[in-house]
């Protein structure tokens, strides 16, 4: 499934809840130390993908140049800085990400309403459009990791509540696992783009994930985008991995 540069998005507004082309539904998540090293895989996955997402890792290390770089290609960024602060700093350091040229960006939905209103009022402001993301749990955390930062009600009762919360901010996004897709859906409706990572294809590792699930079985129960990032970055051949994740979308949409 090879995309030509020149069909690739120009600007970064992306507004469907539920893209339709495999291709807008797969993020690949480049998790790697340096710009050099995320550009080769970049060019590895060339015309396989649309999406990529930049996380901590590779942001601090790289800067902003690494998403004009993208940009420049073509590509779509999804920035997963997951801000969490006083809402007076999370809503400057969203400023501050305005005009990166990142389409997604995420923010802790356990930073409180006051914070993601003044989130989501700095994000209207951008000069280009930028959705937000709420994170909610962790899909790397179960009930036992979350029951020991304090949190008693189970995974699904946390996402929910931080969903809602998200909603009533105005956030018309939301990260999570597969496992709260079908009780959001039911919640929110089919507005909100649901992202969802800890997504392993059959049989990959699962590493420190722990709410798992395959793609199939994600889109199935109502993620809008999946955001996959060892399965491939740690593979022999990345190329095979996309392919067969895009291959598994398509089936699995009609
Ligand atoms: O390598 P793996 O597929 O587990 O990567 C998942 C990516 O999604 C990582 O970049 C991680 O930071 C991100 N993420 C996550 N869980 C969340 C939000 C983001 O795993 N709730």
């Amino acid at each position: 499934m090879k995309v030509p540069a020149t069909q690739r998005p120009k600007s970064a507004e992306f507004n469907p809840s539920d893209p339709v082309d495999p291709l807008d539904q797969l993020i690949v998540a480049l998790d790697l130390p340096s710009e050099r090293a995320a550009l080769a895989l970049v060019e590895r996955l060339e015309g396989r993908c649309r999406w990529f997402k930049v996380g901590l890792e590779l942001y601090l290390a790289a800067g902003p140049s690494v998403i004009e770089h993208l940009r420049t290609q073509g590509y779509r960024v999804f920035l997963d800085l997951k801000l969490h602060d006083i809402p007076n700093t999370v809503a400057g350091a969203v400023r501050s990400l305005s005009s990166s040229g990142a389409s997604l960006l995420t923010v802790h939905a356990t930073g409180g309403a006051a914070m993601l209103q003044a989130a989501v009022e700095a994000a209207a402001c951008a000069p280009e459009p930028l959705r937000l993301l709420a994170v909610t749990v962790l899909t790397s955390m179960d009930a036992t990791q979350l029951a020991g930062t304090g949190v008693g009600s189970s995974p699904a009762e946390q996402v929910l509540r931080l969903a809602r919360l998200a909603a009533a901010a105005g956030l018309r996004g939301m990260v999570c696992s597969a496992e709260e897709l079908a009780c959001l859906r039911q919640e929110l409706g089919a507005e909100p783009l649901l992202v969802v990572p800890g997504i392993r294809p059959a049989g990959a590792a699962h590493g420190d994930q722990r709410r798992v699930a395959t793609p199939a079985a994600a889109r199935k129960a109502g993620a809008s985008m999946l955001v996959v990032g060892r399965p491939i970055t740690q593979a022999a051949s990345p190329e095979l991995v996309v392919d067969a994740i895009l291959a598994e979308l398509a089936r699995t949409d009609t």
